[in-house]
C-alpha cells in the first residue's frame, strides 16, 4: 500500500499482543512510519492472559513482517506502556481504531496513558476499510475451524500461524 504523509522527529510506539499479527496491524505499523522518525512495535504481554505464541514468537513473526521498513523495529515488555515510553522517550502511542468496538476501550486506555504518563500522547488512526474487521481472534477462530486465513495475515507470517493453529 501507498503510504504518504508528514514525517515527524519523534519516537512512537505500536503497541498490542499481535497474537498473531494481522494486515490490520502492520498497515498500522506502515502508517505509523510514514509519519514518525522512530516506531516501537510493542508486543505486550498481560500475565491473566493466555497466547497463542510466546511474546518471542510474537516478536518474531512481526520482526519477519516489518523487516522492509528501516524506521520500525520491535520489542517485548510485561510492564505498563506509559511507563515504556518513558524509558524510551516516546511522545507518542500509535493505535489503530477499528469500527465501533475499538472506541471505548482505547478511549479509557489513552486517558489512563496520558495520567501515568504527562509526556505521551495517544494518536488514532482509523483502520482501512479492508481492515476494519479484522482482529487477531478472527484469524484464529476462522483458522481453527479450517478457514482459509491467507488474506488476513502477511506471507511472512502464514506458514507459522497455519502451523500453530493446526497443532
Ligand atoms: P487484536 O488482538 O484485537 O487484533 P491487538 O491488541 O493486537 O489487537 O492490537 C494492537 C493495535 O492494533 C491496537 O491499537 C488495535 O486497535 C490495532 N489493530 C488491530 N487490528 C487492527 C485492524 N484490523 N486495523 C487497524 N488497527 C488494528
Amino acid at each position: 500500500m501507498k503510504v504518504w504523509a508528514c514525517r515527524m522527529n519523534k519516537i512512537a510506539i505500536c503497541p498490542g499482543s499481535f497474537d498473531p499479527v494481522t494486515n490490520g496491524h502492520v498497515e498500522i505499523i506502515r502508517r505509523a512510519a510514514a509519519m514518525f522518525d522512530r516506531v516501537i512495535v510493542l508486543v505486550a504481554s498481560n500475565a491473566m492472559k493466555r497466547y497463542l505464541f510466546s511474546a518471542e514468537e510474537r516478536k518474531s513473526l512481526l520482526c519477519r513482517c516489518t523487516a522492509d521498513i528501516p524506521n520500525v523495529e520491535v520489542d517485548c515488555d510485561e510492564g505498563l506502556t506509559a511507563l515504556y515510553a518513558k524509558r524510551v522517550g516516546a511522545a507518542v502511542i500509535v493505535k489503530g481504531l477499528r469500527a465501533l468496538s475499538d472506541f471505548d476501550f482505547e478511549f479509557q486506555q489513552a486517558l489512563t496513558n496520558r495520567k501515568l504518563n504527562m509526556a505521551v500522547e495517544t494518536v488514532f488512526l482509523p483502520a482501512s476499510a479492508e481492515n476494519m474487521y479484522l482482529s487477531s481472534s478472527m484469524v484464529k477462530q476462522v483458522g481453527m475451524l479450517g478457514g482459509d486465513v491467507s488474506c488476513f495475515v502477511p506471507p511472512e507470517a502464514l506458514p507459522d500461524i497455519l502451523a500453530r493453529i493446526r497443532l
